[in-house]
């Protein structure tokens, strides 16, 4: 019979110095177990970036030319050159971006981020048209100008620390629901509800710091911004793959819930009691929701999708009951007048 691992074992082989994933072949893991893997592969694949020869002290704005040059031409800018190109072929591919739309941005230095270039398709982009930019969005290194939307990517970093990497696109069905100004519903995916946190932030027009500004209030509590009448932008506190599947996740969620929506029948949801695991899952991943310490009864709570679905509302004190002064006052008013009118 095959043995069912959790997280707890999991975590025994590693603090062992066993390779857990060796263990699991023969197994059936919990989604607890699995989350510990993945946790277990990310930090081995953060160790041997390092290994590799990432910088030792961090570039900045002000750094001399020399060396801002040296690092947009190192080995490892070349990948994540390659990973925006990548990462941009992805996007096309799943046309999540029309014409020369979408941008994405990494962050290399304390103050400065390599980006992709304006008007170009993202589908078609080579390493060499990458650009190297400080975080007011001044060019310092690449041939090709800069994308005209590096505003609000910068903006996010500065506002978000953790914000290592951010993708911007238009995916049809989530923009869809940015056009109507409707939240997707919560509590109907589990993958939608533990990787990803969304708001909406009001239109303004595209590049403008404006329109960076109204997105950057939102990111500290969400990760996935859906922008009123144009797109959507994410961040990832991991890497630029991460910030792009959190668009996927997005996309696929939004596409989903409209099927559901056409079904003919209310969508069935998970139970608040379910969410708060998923939510604890979300935390224990380090990603933000503002959902976070809320009580069961506040959680699957979407009034503007659901309507009637709400938190319990406590009882009033005895004394309030029944009493509306605006009411009272009404009453006494109209009762003086048939009085006098009856004299
Ligand atoms: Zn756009």
């Amino acid at each position: 019979m095959k043995s069912v691992l959790t997280a707890r074992d999991i975590e025994a082989i590693i603090a062992k110095g066993g390779d857990p994933n060796a263990a699991t072949t023969d197994a059936i893991l919990t989604p607890s177990a699995r989350d510990a893997l993945r946790d277990f592969a990310n930090a081995r694949r953060g160790s041997a970036a390092t290994a590799a020869g990432a910088p030792a002290k961090l570039l900045n704005s002000k750094s001399p030319k020399s060396e801002l040059e040296a690092l947009f031409n190192s080995p490892q800018t070349q990948a994540l050159k390659e990973q925006l190109c990548d990462i941009g072929r992805r996007l096309w591919q799943r046309a999540y971006v029309d014409g020369n739309g979408g941008n994405i941005a990494i962050r290399v230095g304390e103050d400065i981020a390599l980006c992709t270039p304006t008007l170009v398709s993202k589908g078609f982009m080579k390493p060499a048209d990458m650009c190297l930019v400080d975080f007011e969005g001044n060019q310092l290194c690449g041939v090709k100008r800069r994308t005209s939307e590096i505003l609000m990517h910068l903006q996010i970093m500065k506002r978000q620390p953790r914000a290592v990497a951010t993708v911007h696109c238009h995916p049809p069905y989530s923009t869809g629901f940015a056009v109507a100004g409707i939240e997707p519903p919560t509590c109907m995916i589990p993958e939608y509800e533990v990787f990803s946190s969304v708001a909406i932030a009001p239109y303004r027009t595209p590049g403008t710091p404006e329109m960076g500004k109204l997105v950057a209030d939102l990111v500290d509590k969400h990760n996935t911004i859906l922008m009123a009448n144009h797109g959507v932008v994410s961040w990832s506190h991991n890497d630029v793959e991460d910030a792009y599947f959190k668009m996927e996740i997005l996309e696929a969620y939004c596409r989903t819930v409209l099927v559901s929506a056409q079904l003919g029948k209310p969508a069935k949801t998970m139970t608040p009691a379910q969410l708060q695991d998923l939510l604890k899952i979300k935390q224990s991943l380090g990603i933000p929701d503002p959902r976070h310490g809320l009580k069961e009864c506040e959680l699957c709570d979407n009034a503007e999708w659901r309507p009637g679905v709400a938190c319990a509302i406590p009882p009033q004190k005895e004394s309030s009951i029944g009493f509306d002064a605006d009411a009272e006052a009404t009453v006494q008013a109209i009762t003086d007048q048939i009085l006098a009118q009856l004299r």
